[in-house]
Order: C-alpha cells, then structure tokens, then sequence
C-alpha cells in the first residue's frame, strides 16, 4: 500500500481530521458565540508521517482529543494543529514514540492579528464606486458593493444575478460577465469553506482582471459567458471576520454545534467517505443532500441555467489542482484530459509565479471527501470541474497574509485563463455526462 494510501486510511478513521477539505478546531469551543474565540499560543505543527507509529498517534489523537486536528496532508506529512492546552500532552507523547515534528506556528493568534492589517481609510476617499482593494481581506459588504459597483458601471458587460438567500437571509450574488453572443459558460465560486479567505480575494481578483481589461483580452476569453460567485458561504465569511477566524461550515443549526460543511452537502454520493453524520464535526454533511440554501442555490440554478463547459471551485490550502472524484479513488473515464489541463496550468503557474502546484484527483492525492461541489458538477455533466486549493503549501495555513494576496490570485487567475482557453478549443460535443 502507497503511504498516500496509508494516510487516506488514516483519515477515513478520523471524523475530525481535515485539510482544506477537512475540519478546523472543534464546533464545541463556540459556546460562547458573542465571545470572539482567541487562538492564542496554539500552534500548527508538521509532523513526519515515515512509519506507521506516527499515524496511529495521530489517529489517536483525532478520535480522542477534541483539541487537535489535521488541517492538511499530503501522505508524508500532517499539518496538526493543536490548541494551548493540548500541546503539552501531545509534545510528551511525540517525544516517547520518536516521531520527528516542527512548529510551523508558534502563536496562532498572533498570525491572525498580523495577517489582515486595517487599511488607510483615505485611499476610499477619491474612489467612486468601491472599497474593494487586494491588498486586505474585504467583509462581505465591501465584495457584494464591488459587485454592485461593476454591474451599475458596465451593464452592458456585466450582470448582477441573486441565486438565493443564505441561511442567515443574506443575498447569494453572482455576477454574469458576458459580451452577450451565444457562448459557452463557465462558472466559478469561492469561499464555500469560510476561513478560506484568499479564496474569495481571489475569485474577486479575477473578476476583476476580466472586466477591467476586457477590451484588451483574447477572444477565448471574451467569448465565454462568465458566472461569477465569490462567496457561497456569507454567513460563514462574516462569522470568520466577527467570531471565529477559523470557522470553516455555513451557519445552520442551533445550540453548541451549528453548521454543516457545505462541500460535504451536494447530492452526488452525499454522505460517504471523508463525512461526518455529527453535527459537532467539522465535515458534517447536513441531515440529507442539498439541505442548505447555499448549495440548493446551485443546484436550483444550474437546472434553470444552459449547460456549464467548466465548474471553479477555489479552497485553500495546500498548492493543488483536483480534479473528480473526491468521493473515492475512481476516475472519470476523461480523467487524462482533466489531468493534462491541470498540469499545463500548473507549468504556466510556475513559469509565471515562481510556486509549485500539484495535480491529480481529489482522493488519490489528498483522500476521499463524497458530496463536494466539482464530483456534483462533474456527476451533471460539466466537462472541466476543478478544485484548486491555493496558497500555501502550510507556513501560513488558512492565515496567509495580506501580502500574500496579489502573487496568489495571480495563481488562480493563470489557471482560469488556462481553462478558457481549453473550454474555447474543446470539441462540441465535449460535454457529456458520467454515467456511473
Ligand atoms: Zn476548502
């Protein structure tokens, strides 16, 4: 058995487990929701995965201690985090078993108060129409007014679409970029996982490239139909700015263990591998397939909606480029297109920004993860579905720095060009869908 293989059995075993895919600090720690949560000196460890010894302790961990959890793995190595009071306990125990680890982070809490500094107020003043900047994460109402902002300044490029309502009743807005011809349509989003943030910064970002320069663009790109959604969790996001940096599901629920991980939501395999039926757990998949608003606003509009050539999914982190299927190791029977798509966009990504990405599906390179947004668009037969997850590869974790921003969305912006340029060449009848 492959060590990559190794770990999935690993994390198959353990609920709480999670990367970009999987879980955070556990739901029970939000008793006190007016309470701000503080991660003061916990930390983020890598922790050497060469034998076997080390992921029985980390499994171990997992299922008995509600203050760790694995934000990330790529089968040599974990990302643990672990909270103040844990850290003692589990430093004795890697020490008695000989299982080699660094401290990635120190202090959590102090990356968090370092990663997003306030703007200077003023440089507002002499900008018309919006507050949207990429050198700071932005609240929600600052992306939903950028939106506003584009589609009231070029409404013959852009349209401002609401698909639904949040849990929370807040707007679900998607901005349609278009010359208006008949044309093939791609669809991105971000933020479905909250303290995800670079995720929306990115997706803005990209909108913003595209309707800025459209004139100056290449006709694959101006002739797509572009749907753009940057925040598929609102609630979430404003929870992660308000309450808890690191809080990854939607906001349903009530009581001590609210929210369900959209990703794990969607109603293609809904409930299997790598998801949690706990409402504590930071995969619970929701008490059925497309229980959330946020995801039922997908599926409700992609019914309505004409067929979709590519379906973006921007997480973070980790450097990948994945592809279906997430919800085991199986592949799609066009696997290798999709793989040699990723791997051109990776070349170009690296050729331009100087980082790594890798590329592959979900389960083989990360581990099994059923109900997630790409294996659903994949299951309706979008051609091109992708989950990259974006910078980094752990120094930072889901608290990358404001300044990291630019060089990231340039990333995610590389691999959508990338991706229309594939979608404006492909074969007409390219879209079919899978019929397992
Ligand atoms: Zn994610």
């Amino acid at each position: 058995m492959t060590s990559i293989l190794n770990i999935c059995a690993v994390l198959l075993l353990c609920v709480a487990i999670n990367g970009d895919v999987y879980g955070a600090p556990p739901a029970r720690e939000l008793n006190a929701e007016e309470e701000p949560v503080k991660y003061n000196d916990a930390q983020l460890w890598r922790v050497d995965l060469d034998d076997e010894n080390a992921k029985e302790i980390l499994r171990g961990l997992e299922s008995e201690n509600d203050e760790t959890s694995i934000w990330n793995s790529d089968g040599k190595t974990a990302d643990l985090f672990l909270k103040r009071s844990a850290i003692e306990d589990v430093r004795q125990q890697f020490k008695v078993n000989n299982i080699s680890y660094s401290v990635v982070v120190d202090d959590l809490q102090k990356k968090i108060d370092e990663e997003n500094p306030k703007e200077d107020e003023s440089q507002y003043q002499n900008r018309s129409g919006h507050r949207m900047t990429w050198t700071s994460y932005h609240r929600t109402q600052d992306i939903y007014g950028f939106m506003e902002y584009l589609a009231r300044t070029y409404p013959q490029l852009c349209r401002l679409l609401t698909i639904g309502a949040s849990v929370e009743n807040r707007p679900l807005k998607v901005l349609r970029i278009s010359n208006g011809r008949k044309n093939r349509n791609i669809w991105i989003d971000g933020g479905i996982h909250s303290r995800e943030w670079i995720s929306p910064a990115s997706v803005t970002y990209i909108i913003n490239d595209l309707v800025t320069n459209w004139s100056k663009l290449p006709a694959y790109i101006q002739n797509i139909n572009w749907y753009i959604q940057p925040l598929v969790n609102p609630d979430g996001y404003e929870f992660t700015h308000t309450s808890n940096r690191l809080w990854r599901k939607n906001r349903s629920g009530t009581g001590n263990c609210r929210g369900v991980d959209l990703n794990r939501n969607y109603g293609y395999r809904w409930g299997g591998l790598g998801t949690s039926p706990n409402p504590c757990s930071d995969i619970y998949c929701g008490p059925g397939p497309f229980s959330e608003p946020e995801t039922r606003a997908h599926r409700d509009f992609f019914q309505s909606a004409p067929l979709f050539f590519a379906f973006l999914t921007f997480h973070s982190y980790g450097q990948y480029i994945l592809y279906p299927w997430g919800y085991a190791t199986e592949l799609p029977a066009d696997h290798q297109q999709l793989h040699q798509l990723g791997l051109r966009a990776a070349q170009e990504i690296q050729r331009y920004g100087q980082v790594a990405y890798r590329v592959g599906s979900s389960a083989i390179l990360l581990y099994p993860a059923a109900g997630g947004s790409d294996d659903w668009a994949k299951s309706i037969g979008v051609k091109y579905a992708y989950t990259p997850e974006l910078r980094d590869t752990g120094r930072h974790g889901f608290v990358l720095p404001a300044n990291l921003i630019i060089p990231t969305a340039r990333d995610a912006l590389i691999f959508t060009r990338v991706v229309a340029f594939y979608v404006a060449t492909a074969a007409k009848d390219v879209n079919a869908p899978e019929s397992n």
